[in-house]
């Protein structure tokens, strides 16, 4: 794992700097902590933002899909295509802020936004990769279950992106509302924000083919 700062760019140069950090180490457990990426691209000049789970190993981010699905088809190249520039997104929502005055509500968050072009690995990377998507949502798990077999890894892409081009931001704390305001009787303060896990509820499956 490469530590220390990511690579600051113009593209990710964040305007509110107080909130901002290039922070490997930060950047990467908000990656740890979140369970699903936004991933933005743009085919044909109109962009789209698709939710996917994904995984960690040191400094690659990496995703997976059936490959004739559009992301994973603009993605990679496809046919015909450039390997297409990619936004990854990761935000963890800690708490709503509320303030006296409508216009300083706000939201405490972690968030780190990735940019990059992704490469399709295969092979040994590709089932390192599948492997740490399956650990990333519940650590361990990988132990427990089949790995994929051939068929399984040749219907699925698996996309790498470096972790460097990018950048975290975090809000902490409480409102912060207007001096004149601060005597008006309305409450204020935050509401914190968690995901929990819920109790294992088993489920029983019928075998294939077997009536409903
Ligand atoms: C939490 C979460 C995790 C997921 N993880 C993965 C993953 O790791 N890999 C993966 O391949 N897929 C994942 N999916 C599904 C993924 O979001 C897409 O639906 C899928 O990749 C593309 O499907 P498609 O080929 O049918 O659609 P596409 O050809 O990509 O899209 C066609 C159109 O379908 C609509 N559409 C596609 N996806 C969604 C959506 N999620 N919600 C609403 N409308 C949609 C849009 O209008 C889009 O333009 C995940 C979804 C969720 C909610």
């Amino acid at each position: 794992v490469t530590t220390g700062e990511l690579t600051q760019t113009p593209q990710t140069t964040v305007r509110r700097a107080e909130r901002a950090s290039y922070d490997r180490e930060l950047a990467h457990a908000i990656l740890d902590e979140g369970l699903v990426a936004h991933v933005g691209f743009v085919v044909d000049e109109r962009p789209f933002v698709i939710p996917m789970v994904y995984g960690r190993i040191d400094d690659t981010l990496y995703l997976h899909g059936a490959p004739g699905t559009r992301i994973l088809r603009t993605l990679t190249g496809g046919e015909g295509r450039r390997a297409a520039p990619v936004c990854v997104t990761v935000t963890l929502l800690d708490a709503l802020v509320l303030a006296k005055s409508q216009m300083h509500h706000s939201a405490n968050y972690r968030s780190v936004v990735v940019l990059g072009a992704v490469r399709r690995v295969r092979g040994e990377e590709a089932e390192r990769a599948l492997t740490a998507i399956v650990d990333h949502a519940l650590p361990g798990r990988s132990a427990q279950a089949r790995p994929p077999d051939a068929g399984e890894l040749r219907r699925t892409a698996v996309l790498a992106l470096p972790i460097d081009e990018a950048s975290v931001k975090v809000r902490t704390g409480g409102p912060v509302d207007d001096e004149a305001d601060l005597a008006l009787p309305v409450w204020a303060g935050i509401i914190p924000l968690t995901t929990v896990r819920g109790e294992q509820v088993e489920m029983v499956q019928a075998p294939e083919g077997f009536p409903a």
